[in-house]
């Protein structure tokens, strides 16, 4: 049985693939590239059908953040032209995450740059999560704060957070060398505390940051260790001021076999196209759908991404669907298993975990670490690079902080 028929079948049973596996996907060729997709894409519809879950980023607090992340456009000493703001009202963040429920949206994510959360912090996002809810009481609300302390996911959850984001972004091996002012344990423990807490657990990774094939690979399978509900891909966005900034290691092609590894690892948990979509894999978004079952509608973090209304025509056209407030994200056998993540957001849950997939820093998509002599060699054995297409990458100027109306 060749590689790809082995792929399918591992993952219409939810077997784990081997390492030399997941490994052969991404070193596929371009000749092969319309049957990796197919293959993830059999393995995508047995468990999500061909429904596309909308996810909507509320940046509450924008740069000006303390720690390092290379990857991150409001990392400490960043000269990216951010928008900066400190933390939003309650009422600012409800009336953003509505815009994005309007357009469809059933999750909000509630982004915070920072290390972590004070106490006063919890304080503010559950009143925030109140006023949501209150406009909407079935919206998904998952929050992204960074490092948690001891009884803040506990906190998040009685105030009626359904799901908590931090992400592994890369393997443990080089994680120093994307940061040094934390630690890949410290994200590994706060998962674990919001899984602990009954949170649905979101984690995923930033792919383009010059890891090898072998990083990517260990972080998916240290990803698949820890049962989050959803893993959001990130694609690096190199911005202009971040020592990332030259980092253009992605086509849309390597995006597609990057997809469809995770996909394989993960059969059946939740895969979102998160920061970088538009970026790199451009006018291949609509192959991105036959793997991934998510992505966020609308703009990012720190940029932005294409009208709301074109991500809506391009589901549409590829002849997906905008999965409902009613439709239940993960498969039965998870929701079953974990209880469901409570509410009658039907989020598909574990009683357990947390977070999800933002659109920058110690959340989501930024960023990358600058290449290493491995890096090069892995680019040169992929026959990858890309052009560096900064045209693409357009700074968020409108929604959450601005006078302008969000996209949605
Ligand atoms: S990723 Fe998060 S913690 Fe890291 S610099 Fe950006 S906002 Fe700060």
């Amino acid at each position: 049985m060749d590689l790809l028929d082995t792929l399918t079948d591992k993952g219409l049973r939810r077997e784990l693939p081997t390492r030399e596996e997941a490994l052969a996907v991404l070193a596929t060729t371009d000749d092969e590239l319309l049957d990796v997709v197919a293959a993830a894409g059999r393995v995508r519809r047995q468990w999500f059908g061909r429904r596309v879950k909308l996810n909507y980023l509320v940046n509450l607090k924008s740069g000006l953040c303390p720690e390092d992340c290379s990857y991150c456009s409001q990392r400490l000493g960043s000269k990216a032209e951010i928008l900066k703001y400190t933390w939003l009202k309650p009422e600012q963040a409800a009336e953003a995450a509505a815009a994005g429920v309007a357009g469809g949206a059933k999750r909000v994510c509630l982004v915070a740059s920072g290390r972590g959360p004070t106490d006063r912090d919890i304080d503010r996002v559950a009143d925030t999560i109140a006023a949501i809810k209150d406009a909407d009481e079935q919206v998904e609300v998952c929050a992204c704060l960074g490092l948690l302390s001891d009884n803040q996911a506990e906190r998040l959850k009685a105030a009626g957070a359904d799901a908590y984001n931090h992400n592994l972004n890369t393997s443990e091996s080089t994680y120093g060398d994307i940061t040094t002012t934390h630690t890949y344990a410290d994200r590994v423990d706060t998962v674990a505390k919001a899984h602990g807490a009954g949170l649905s657990a979101c984690s995923g990774l930033i792919a383009g940051m010059g890891e090898s094939d072998a990083d990517l690979v260990d972080v998916v399978f240290a990803l698949r260790e820890l049962d989050p509900d959803s893993v959001p891909v990130n694609f690096l966005i190199p911005f202009e001021g971040t020592p990332l900034a030259e980092e253009w290691n992605l086509t849309p092609q390597r995006c597609l076999r990057i997809l469809a590894m995770v996909r394989f690892v993960c059969p059946d948990i939740e895969v979102r196209i998160a920061g970088g979509r538009e970026v790199h894999l451009r006018s291949m978004q609509p192959l991105g759908l036959h793997i991934a079952n998510s992505i966020f509608l609308g703009d990012y973090l720190t940029s932005e991404g294409q009208a709301g209304q074109a991500d809506l025509d391009m589901i549409k056209d590829a002849g997906f669907e905008v999965e409902g407030a009613e439709q239940t994200t993960l498969p039965r056998h998870r929701v079953t298993a974990a209880g469901g993540c409570g509410g009658a957001s039907a989020c598909g849950g574990h009683g357990e975990d947390a977070a999800d997939a933002c659109g920058t820093g110690a959340c989501g998509p930024c960023g990358g670490h600058s290449a290493t002599g491995a890096d090069v060699e892995a680019e040169a054995a992929a026959g990858e690079s890309d052009e560096a297409r900064t045209d693409l990458v357009r700074v968020r100027r409108r929604g959450a902080g601005t006078e302008l109306a969000p996209n949605a």
